[in-house]
């Protein structure tokens, strides 16, 4: 038999048991026995939530008078990781599994291998099915579907049945009313009041087992069609530039709407028995497994957006179509979310979306850059969220702080209100500042530029007033794409990125991809993992070992800079041999435009980046070559003190205001001296106000800053006198037990500078 002509079978007989006028208790006690003939499973088991515990209804194979017996909590053993994770697990070897727990009145010792899937009901897990083997093994993909679909059928019967109580199931949400805080990531930051709405109230699956094999067909090809249209419909839409990052994001999102092998996959599930809906859940189910196997947070990201499109042709098939949008948003909101597409964002009324608030979500989602774009906070990683916000219910985000307060007491409201307009007030102050000069009360005029990556980011430049951009992480581009970006693209970006900036400078680096940064179409090549990756193949190392991609990169950025001044900057530099084999590229490009007779840069300034301490040794060396120097503060602190910047346990260890790391910054900027360079810090340290003062101290007069962080710094400046500061931070430096942060904040609020 094929896998789908047994998975049919399955089908019928679970649906004949359906049918029959048989109870519920033995229902369950049948389709146990189906399962586990099907999959030649000695053990196949039903567990239901009742009183707030997963208890054993139905088995066969395990001992018979444990059923209503054994209980498993939320979250406890296999069954209650299920549950509480509404996931699938395959395990060859169940006890290896660290939340393995044995039940000696059931008689499972024997089993070695074991299955399990979530039974869904309205969102969430009311059970678990699940089979045991003797023999150690991994369940075939088949027969995980046929557990998936099995599940989905006893959800069907679960509610006829009320077998369980549907007040039960959502008991989290109705047991709390009072005043709950959660907490996530900061994804975008910044502060919002409003209500909950939830993005997507889930479509229903009414139906699992097809009358009509080949109408469900019919109405699946039809629902494609239509959401294909949407979304080139929504492509179509140049809200965010043609040619911008959104543009890519959108892109890729066409791809996978028109991906066969994802229309293939619910065809087969509709072979196998399914209704359309159930199909396309089912599928959608089998992804989210794989997504969580495979545990890689940039093609997750990728997933992200499959999941979205899925979710919307679920809708457009069982004609179950509003989102919260297309509803239309009644009053200032905050979205809820599990994981929201770009797309879904960019259909909400920008008036009146105030925030977002995601169970999932990561910083290089497609969501999130969109949202950056767009200005509304987002609050990701909010696990639970769904069982503590009520549609409706009053939210305050402070998504700056990664917390969201549901359901506020008056106080906290009062308290957040203030805070809130303590922050319009400032932003406001701040944004008077953009067309003032940031000169220092002695007189010196320090530039405060700021750093970007996408097209969209470069508006920020006339918000804030700041000098240009000091850093252009070009490497964006090749983090938002499903595919490796043609040159004509990175042309078409750069163009467009020194059309926005006008006059004012974009200083664009190459790429700083690989190690942690990889992207899935570079894999072959970084696959073989680094063990440190922030120290591995990346950056410089990579772009001069693939010149093709240095070439092309080359290429875009000479061509896109014609008739105007180009700045290029090297990451991760650690010899000077390395900066002149990356600017031979540039020199071999330039000839070659030349020879066509294209028009070439005014003028062309290259750049290096200090990441690397070994480069401080030799800029004796290499300062000549350059016209500007800029410290990444980041990397650089981090190889400092050999502590891993990404890793909690040590963030105590980095701190930009040790002695240690003002001490080196200091001798590099003294060795600079009389070289003519321009120096700079491009890390995150210079958008700290202590930070900055403390690098003002030690002679840095350009500080290329996160967007937010402009006006804040700007306003510092304004209250500095260089040679006081100076001589204050050389004091301190001179005494490596001073606590500089401490100083420095005494000294600050001496004189009414604002440093938290
Ligand atoms: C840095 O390392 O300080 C830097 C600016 O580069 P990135 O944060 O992109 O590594
Ligand atoms: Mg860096």
């Amino acid at each position: 038999m094929t896998a789908a002509a047994s998975a049919r079978q399955i089908l019928t007989n679970l649906h004949e048991v359906m049918a029959s006028r048989m109870h519920a208790q033995g229902k369950l006690d049948r389709v146990v026995d189906i399962v586990g003939e099907s999959l030649t499973s000695e053990v196949c088991s039903i567990y239901l939530l009742r009183e707030g515990s997963l208890e054993l209804f139905a088995t066969r194979g395990l001992n018979k008078s444990a059923v209503h017996v054994t209980r498993m909590a939320i979250g406890e053993g296999l069954t209650g990781v299920i549950a509480d994770n509404v996931e699938t697990l395959n395990l060859a070897e169940a006890k290896a599994h660290p939340d393995f727990q044995y039940r000696p009145e059931t008689g499972e010792e024997k089993f070695h291998s074991f299955a399990g899937v979530p039974i869904v009901y309205r969102e969430r897990a009311v059970g678990v099915l699940c089979v045991q083997h003797v023999e150690p093994r991994r369940y075939e993909e088949v027969e995980i579907e046929a557990l998936q679909t099995t599940a989905m059928v006893l959800s069907e019967l679960i509610a006829n049945a009320e077998l369980v109580d549907e007040e039960e199931a959502r008991g989290l949400i109705e047991g709390r009313t009072g005043q709950q805080t959660v907490s996530g990531l900061t994804l975008v930051t910044g502060l919002a009041v409003g209500h909950a709405v939830y993005h997507q109230p889930r479509v229903q699956i009414t139906q699992v087992v097809a009358e009509d094999t080949e109408a469900e067909r019919q109405r699946v090809y039809r629902a494609f069609d239509k959401m294909r249209e949407q979304i080139d419909n929504l492509t179509g839409q140049a809200e965010f530039g043609v040619g911008g990052e959104h543009e890519e994001v959108l892109q890729t999102y066409k791809m996978f709407a028109y991906d066969e092998g994802w229309s293939r996959r619910i065809n087969e599930a509709i072979d196998s028995g399914l209704t359309a809906e159930a199909a396309i859940e089912r599928v959608q189910q089998h992804t989210r497994m794989r997504m969580r196997e495979i545990d890689d947070p940039l093609l997750a990201d990728r997933m992200h957006d499959l999941e979205d499109l899925a979710n919307r042709l679920l809708r457009i098939v069982s004609g179950q179509l509003g989102t919260a949008a297309s509803q239309g948003l009644r009053r200032d909101t905050i979205l809820i979310a599990r994981n929201l597409g770009p797309a879904e964002l960019l259909e909400y009324d920008r008036r009146r979306l105030k925030g977002v608030i995601l169970e999932e979500g990561s910083l290089t989602a497609h969501v999130v850059i969109v949202a950056r774009a767009m200005g509304v906070p987002v609050l990701g990683r909010a696990n639970g969220i769904r069982g503590i916000i009520r549609d409706g219910d009053e939210v305050l985000l402070d998504a700056s702080a990664a917390t969201a307060t549901i359901r506020p007491s008056a106080t906290v409201a009062e308290a957040f209100e203030a805070r809130f307009a303590k922050s319009r007030e400032k932003q406001a102050a701040y944004a008077e500042l953009r067309d003032v000069e940031p000169f220092t009360r002695c007189g010196t005029r320090i530039q405060v530029m700021m750093n970007a990556g996408l097209r969209d980011d470069i508006s920020a430049l006339a918000m804030t007033g700041a000098d240009g951009v000091g850093l252009f992480r070009t490497e964006f581009q090749f983090l938002v794409s499903a595919t490796l970006p043609q040159r004509e693209r990175q042309t078409r970006l750069y163009r467009d990125v020194l059309d926005a900036a006008g006059d004012k400078p974009v200083i664009f680096r190459t790429v700083d991809i690989g190690g942690d940064k990889s992207v899935p179409y570079l894999a072959s090549d970084i696959a073989d993992k680094d063990e440190n990756p922030a120290m591995g193949w990346r950056a410089l190392r990579l772009a001069l070992t693939r010149e093709g991609l240095m070439k092309a990169q080359a290429r875009a950025l000479l061509e896109a800079s014609g008739g105007r001044s180009l700045y290029v900057m090297f990451p991760m530099v650690s010899e000077p041999w390395e900066f002149d084999a990356a600017k031979k590229v540039f020199d071999e490009q330039l000839a070659f435009l030349r020879s066509k007779k294209k028009q070439l840069p005014e003028a062309i300034h290259y750049g290096a980046m200090l990441e690397v301490p070994a480069l401080a040794e030799v800029l004796d060396l290499l300062l000549p070559k350059l016209s500007f120097l800029s410290v990444g503060t980041n990397d650089l602190t981090q190889f400092l003190f050999a502590a891993d910047r990404a890793n909690p346990k040590l963030a105590e260890r980095y701190d930009w205001l040790s002695i240690p790391i003002l001490r080196f910054l200091r001798r590099v900027m003294q060795s600079s001296v009389g070289s003519g360079v321009d120096m700079a810090v491009c890390g995150e340290m210079g958008g700290r106000r202590l930070e900055a003062l403390a690098l003002l101290g030690i002679g840095f007069r350009r500080l290329s800053i996160t967007p937010a962080a402009v006006g804040p710094i700007k306003e510092l400046v304004r209250k500095v006198d260089l040679a006081e500061l100076s001589e204050a931070v050389t004091g301190w430096l001179l005494d490596p037990s001073v606590n500089l942060r401490e100083e420095l904040s005494a000294w600050a609020a001496a004189r009414d500078i604002e440093t938290d």
